[in-house]
């Protein structure tokens, strides 16, 4: 059985004090389901304030990035050792990061290695962008995604990954559930060839993309589909609330 999980990437949103304000307008509510991991990622400056705040509750805290390198002259990075201080969980390889910040498959391989190596959990997201989607290059540019020599470490590390095709983020365009459940069935596939059925049986993948309260449950209600990275929803209480009660009710059944 795979846990659910609802992980909301705040991005570059939220002073420290918006931070808090929306954290306290979700908090009860998130604490109070308890069959799906609940994920907060805001801001660096304000995971201290968000782990005070959140403190003996269910609710976990995330990071939406790192450095790989552990310390020194690296001005205004962030090293897994100083999150691994802070949070549980980090983000790695978002498509943002990968198209603004020049990040490649080895940079965020290296990030990879380096968050585990601290015992942070991972959401690593992998996705095609909407060109190589029209062009039929989708399995083609996950396979490559997927393709470090260490796989099977990760996976057996408690790896998440998070399919979230590039064309769906932001855009108020969300996939399909039946196109989420395909193209992560094909996911769990590669990772079964690659590193066998046990492993892939195991690993969980969510979706991200647009995903939002009124579109989580044709989602949450795909086999495949085990849980959401969400972006701009999971900076309004409600919505985000909204769419981990959904998810619970959905997973709870099945
Ligand atoms: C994301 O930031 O990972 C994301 C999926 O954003 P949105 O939900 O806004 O599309």
């Amino acid at each position: 059985m795979r846990v659910p999980l609802i992980a909301g990437n705040w991005k570059m949103n939220t002073t420290v004090s918006e931070a808090i304000k929306l954290v306290n307008e979700m908090r009860l509510g998130l604490d109070e389901i308890n069959n799906v991991e609940k994920v907060i990622c805001p801001p660096f400056v304000s995971l201290a304030a968000v782990k005070e705040l959140i403190k003996g509750s269910t609710i976990k805290l995330g990071a939406q990035n790192l450095y790989f390198e552990s310390k020194g002259a690296y001005t205004g990075e962030i090293s897994p050792l100083m999150l691994a201080d802070l949070c549980e969980f980090v983000i790695v390889g978002h498509s943002e990061r990968r198209q603004y910040f020049q990040e490649t498959e080895e940079i965020i391989d290296r990030k990879v290695k380096a968050a585990l190596g601290v015992g942070l959990k991972i959401i690593l997201c992998i996705g095609e962008k909407l060109e190589e989607n029209e062009a039929g290059r989708t399995e083609e540019v996950l396979t490559r995604q997927l393709s470090s020599p260490s796989a099977k470490i990760y996976y057996s590390s408690g790896l998440i990954l998070a399919y979230e095709p590039v064309w769906a983020i932001g855009t108020g365009r969300a996939a399909s559930g039946k196109q989420a459940n395909e193209t992560i069935g094909f996911i769990r596939q590669h990772i079964s060839r690659q590193c066998g059925r046990g492993i892939a049986q195991e690993v969980r993948i969510i979706y991200g993309g647009s995903v939002t309260s009124d579109n989580i449950a044709e989602f949450m209600s795909q086999p495949e589909v085990d849980g959401a990275l969400v972006g701009g929803a999971s900076l309004k209480a409600d919505d985000f609330l909204s769419i981990v009660r959904q998810t619970s009710e959905i997973k709870r059944v099945r």
